[in-house]
Formats: structure tokens, sequence, C-alpha cells
């Protein structure tokens, strides 16, 4: 298949009827059929697509970020005592109410610098992961034409959902290695076009954790230019330094932003796939609009299990986040001694190395020489930007993993210092 970068077909659809579309990428690129030109040039996501390989050729999988170990006990037998106690037909569509009041007594805990009271019943929707929420944000919120400002790297959900809108994307670069953006770029980014900005805050994939002056910088912009934010804090309680700080608790953000966030990081249980977002009751209106006709209801057993969860002591917490920091300090150590370039990150279960004093290639070579040479699946960022060329020089390593994975991944990682 021809390379050909993600721009390249964005052009195209736009100049180029469906059918010529779909006639063009099917013969000359090879590629199978697309079921419309919404997802032209996403083809298969690269988590799936590392996940596949990494079990085709028996590596190490620290590409996808999902934990090799198991949730915690007491939030599985309450998703078990859940089932047998008859929790089993479609919840209501907002979500199971003993779920929305956990979530608002989770906001109303000091966790998050957060004081406006949550109304489960207004204010919270229960969602199909967080993945949903930012999709049934976008879809219920923005218009066909507006724009919307993302950061890259992206978690690549966004990128697509915002195709999937209709709407335009304007991008405003992280910069390796500190992984700030510039404030002139940011302002140049906000026109009169502007309807939302999407902020990941402790963000995947860089680990960064944005200060309070730039979420104030974002927030001030965002009430200069009427805009919403949608703020994706799914890494909420993987704050190694310091603590989380919601963007809503900026002056003037809760009117504007839809907090989203997920069961699945905090509590290693990605595959029930329990998220939320939470918003003032407009932007709630906005964000069911879609969901009713996207999932409807998402699991109900799941959900009555996920307010158990919620409601867990704050010793599970504490040990949730000293585990990932063992498990980010022996990576990060190791990573660095092998001739990585490492910033360690102070947010997220996700290391974004510089791979370049390793040797040649781009992220997706080297990726490639680490599956096939060394044993270890780990992700090419170029798929979370726009701009390739500002991520051709990183990978992605996921360190959610058992210790025993980690030294297995870095026994072999070692071979790359040879
Ligand atoms: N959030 C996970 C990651 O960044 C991947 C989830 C998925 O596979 N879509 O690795």
């Amino acid at each position: 298949m021809v390379m050909v970068e993600r721009s390249w077909f964005l052009t195209a659809r736009s100049y180029l009827p469906p059918e010529v579309c779909q006639f063009v990428f099917c013969v000359f690129w090879d590629m199978p059929i697309v079921p419309t030109n919404r997802f032209l040039g996403f083809g298969t996501t690269i988590f799936a697509e590392m996940s596949r390989r990494a079990a085709a050729v028996g590596a190490v999988n620290l590409g996808q970020g999902f934990p090799d170990f198991d949730g915690p006990a007491h939030v599985k037998d309450a998703a078990i005592d859940a089932i047998r106690a008859g929790h089993n037909q479609y919840a209501p569509m907002p979500g199971v109410p003993a779920l929305r009041q956990a979530i608002a007594d989770a906001w109303a805990s000091d966790h998050g610098g957060f004081t406006t009271p949550i109304d489960p019943d207004e204010h919270v929707t229960v969602t199909a992961g967080c993945t949903e929420a930012i999709a049934a944000a976008l879809l219920g919120l923005v218009n066909p034409g507006d724009e919307v400002i993302l950061f890259e790297p992206y978690y690549d959900s966004y990128r697509a959902c915002v195709s999937m809108v209709g709407a335009t994307p304007r991008f405003v670069t992280l910069r390796a290695p500190g992984f700030t953006f510039d404030e002139s770029e940011l302002r140049a980014a906000f026109t009169p076009r502007t309807r939302a900005i999407l902020v990941n805050t402790p963000h995947n994939p860089t680990g960064r954790v944005l200060t309070r002056d730039e979420l104030g910088l974002i927030a001030r912009l965002c009430v200069e230019h009427d805009a919403i934010a949608l703020a994706d804090e799914v890494y909420e309680h993987l704050v190694f330094e310091g603590r989380h700080v919601r963007l809503a608790s900026m002056p003037g953000m809760w009117a504007r932003t839809v907090t989203m966030s997920s069961l699945g990081k905090t509590f290693s249980l990605t595959g029930w796939k329990i998220g939320w977002a939470v918003a003032p009751a407009p932007l709630t209106a906005g964000l069911r609009a879609a969901h009713q006709f996207l999932t409807y209801a998402v699991s109900t057993p799941a959900q009555h299990a996920a307010a158990a969860a919620l409601r867990s002591d704050r010793s599970y917490f504490e040990a949730f986040i000293a585990e990932h920091r063992e498990r980010r300090d022996y990576l990060c150590g190791a990573l660095s001694e092998i001739g990585f370039g490492v910033r360690p990150p102070e947010g997220t279960y996700f290391v974004l190395a510089d791979h370049t004093p390793l040797g040649a290639g781009d992220d997706v070579a080297f990726c490639d020489r680490l599956l096939d040479e060394v044993g270890v699946a780990a992700i090419p960022p170029t798929a979370f930007y726009e701009h390739t060329a500002e991520g051709r020089s990183l990978v992605r390593f996921a360190f959610c993993k058992r210790m025993d994975t980690l030294r297995e991944a870095v026994g072999r990682l070692r071979r790359l210092a040879r």
C-alpha cells in the first residue's frame, strides 16, 4: 500500500464525490471498502492494530493501555450481587440513580477543587465509557461547520468524532520535550467559528497534567469567545505530583464545560465500558439528545457496581496511585538507562519517550523493530498527530502492567542498548 498522510484523504474527500473516493481508495490504495467518507484516512485504530500484532508474535504488550491485572474484588462482587438481585433490564436513559448519586457525591468531596453542587438528575449522564460521552457531546453540541480545537497529540477518537460531526478541527501542538503549548498558538486557534475546545488532563499520550495557569488561560479564552469546553478527565485519579484540577472549576467554566470520566482507568476495569458526563442542564440536554439514540442506556449491573466502586475507601485510591507511581518510576528509570529520552509523566499510565538516541527511523519503523526484533509492543504516536513530523521521534509505552510484565519488557528492551 502507498503510504499517504491522513490529511491527503481528508483533502481528497472534500473535492471528490463519495463514489469516486471509494473507487480511488479501493483500487489505488488497495483499501477495504470504506464505510463512508467520514472515516476516510482513519483506517483501523492503532490500539486494535498493535494489540493484534503483539498477540500474533507473543510480544509483551506495552501498547494499548489496559491493565494485565484484575480490578478490585469488592467491585466485581458488587456486579455479581447486582446480577443476582435482578438488576438486569434497561437502565434509565441517563443512568442508574445510585450511580448518578455516587458521581455527584464524588464531585462534592474536595477532589478536583470543585464547589458547585451537582444534581444527579440534571447534571449527570452515564455513557458507554468516556468514548461514548465524547462522541455524544460532539454530536449533541457541535454543528457541522463549527470549529473544534484539539491539542495534538490527541486521543484518536477525538479526531474521528470531529470528522463524524462534520466540524472543522483546529490544532494546537504540545511540543516535546516539555509538551507545553504556545500561548499565541492557542489564541490564534480561537476564531468566531469556534464552538468547542477538547481538553484532556491528565493527558494521554504525553502524561502532562495541565497547570492551573494553563487551565486558566484556556478558561479565559473560552469565556472571551463564548466557546464550550469538553474536558476528558479519565485519568483524574492518576496524578503523581500535586492534585487534579478540574477545568470546570476555573472561573466562568461550570456553565460551559462538559466533564467526562470513567470507571475503567481508576478501577482497572477497562472492559466494563462505564463512563459519564457531568455538565450544566443545557449542555446535558444536548449530550443526552445524542446519547439516547447512540446507546440509550448502558449495562445495568455494571452501573450498580460502579456506584459501589466510587464509594470505595480512600485507601483504595491511595494504593492505586502508589502502585502506578512504582510502575512509572521503574519503567522510566529503565528506559532512560537504556538510552531513551524520558520525561517522567506527571499523570496517566503512559510515558512518551524519545527513541531517536537508539537509532534511525521514524516512530512506525521503531515500533516495527521493537515488535519484530525485541518482542515488545508500543504505540507509534504519529497516529495522534495531524502534523505527524512532531511525533516521529516519539514512542508511547503503557505501564499499567504487573511489575513482572514490566521487568520482562525491560529485559527485552535492554537488547536495544547493545
Ligand atoms: N485508552 C487506551 C489507550 O490509550 C486505548 C483504548 C482503545 O483501545 N480504544 O491505550
